[in-house]
């Protein structure tokens, strides 16, 4: 049985140092926004070089009280993927903007920057950008739009801790960056988890408002806000996760290269554009013989997966609304596409059995 991550497995490495940390939360029981939040952080504002990381409760939350903050609201328009995770697009209709599905570079699976820019119009107030699977969107051709048509980027960072555009982190390039803490992510805790990066004061000041129920002193409230913290049980095991991701992200790497070198000549290994450096949170090959190949896997106990089967603009949540678009690269890219296990414990012998199944059926 090989699964999409191994949680279990890292934890049992991790053990003492997060079961230390837990018991000094438990004993001095400061839950929320606590040492551990502040510390966690200051961390990560260290490691990624900007000015403030505020967390929050989800990377789901995280794109909200960003979109928010920045002031984006009912009648404008922020361009984004079609070819993402949903809470991409719900963060966009929280906040009554209209999202404007964009298709993808075939290779990438990234936003299309040339799309993007036929998208642009009077009401477009943001484009947000997904650095899917891992690997940065191409911020300096998205940057350099924004800059023209006097638009907001915020990044969702949830599949990219780590990664970066030249020497710049993802999160560090738009106005903000969003990240997630699910379990799964490269950055993952033990629940539901996110933050908000940014260097801009005033924009930081108002997120770290509407976190906490809109105040900025307690019990006076300027606005109607949220609660969306992070706990002080989740930052704890950041913390320790934290001290390792570049070396996990190392690994999810090697992993890749050793996929990629199997099986490149039996179906259409991921595509590393060179505009950053990819940190595989998935490993998303094509190939017209997709579901035999995952029927195959799943023989053999070995996990895989579709990420997307169906493009947003599909989705019965919003299809009545964008019923007549058609954007053939994501459509096409659902029906071929499919997902490896990939952690930084994955062994070779387990790379092996996995791209021995596929080369079997090819
Ligand atoms: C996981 C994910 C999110 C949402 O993060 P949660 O922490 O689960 O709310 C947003 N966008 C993308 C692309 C994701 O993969």
């Amino acid at each position: 049985m090989i699964p999409m991550v191994d949680l279990k497995n890292q934890y049992k490495k991790l053990k003492p140092e997060i079961d230390a940390l837990l018991d000094e939360v438990f004993e001095t029981t400061a839950f929320i926004l606590g040492p551990n939040v502040q510390k966690f952080e200051q961390e990560v504002a260290s490691m990624l070089g900007v000015k403030h990381a505020l967390s929050c409760a989800s990377g789901t939350d995280a794109l909200h009280l960003a979109l928010r903050a920045a002031g984006i609201g009912p009648g404008d328009e922020v361009i984004t993927s079609t070819f993402t995770f949903i809470a991409t697009a719900e963060a966009i209709c929280y906040v009554g903007a209209t999202p404007v599905f964009v298709d993808i570079d075939p290779l990438t699976f990234n936003l299309d920057p040339e799309l993007v820019s036929h998208a642009i119009n009077d009401k477009t107030r943001a484009i947000l950008p997904v650095h899917l699977f891992g690997q940065p969107a191409d911020m300096p051709r998205i940057m350099t739009l924004a800059e023209q048509h006097n638009l907001v980027v915020i990044e969702d960072c949830a599949q990219s801790f780590g990664a970066k555009v030249n020497d710049q982190y993802t999160g560090t390039i738009g106005l903000a960056g969003c990240h997630s803490f699910f379990p799964s992510k490269n950055l993952g805790c033990y629940g539901d988890g996110g933050m908000i990066t940014l260097n801009d004061d005033t924009l930081a000041d108002e997120i770290r408002m509407l976190r906490n129920h809109g105040s900025r002193q307690r019990y006076h409230h300027d606005v109607i806000g949220y609660n969306s913290r992070l706990d002080e049980i989740q930052a704890a095991i950041l913390r320790v996760k934290l001290r390792y991701i570049e070396e996990y992200n190392h690994n999810r790497y090697r992993v890749a290269q050793q996929y990629s070198s199997e099986l490149r000549d039996v179906v259409r290994t991921p595509h590393e554009d060179k505009i950053g450096n990819h940190v595989y949170h998935q490993y998303t090959l094509l190939s017209p013989q997709r579901d035999k190949l995952m029927k195959a896997l799943s023989e053999k106990q070995i996990a895989n997966a579709i990420y997307y089967p169906i493009p947003l603009h599909q989705q019965k949540a919003f299809s009545k609304e964008y019923a007549d678009i058609s954007l053939p690269v994501s459509e096409q890219v659902a029906k071929e596409c499919m997902s490896l296990p990939i952690y930084p414990e994955l062994t070779q012998a387990q790379i092996t059995q996995i791209t021995d199944t596929i080369k079997s059926q090819l």
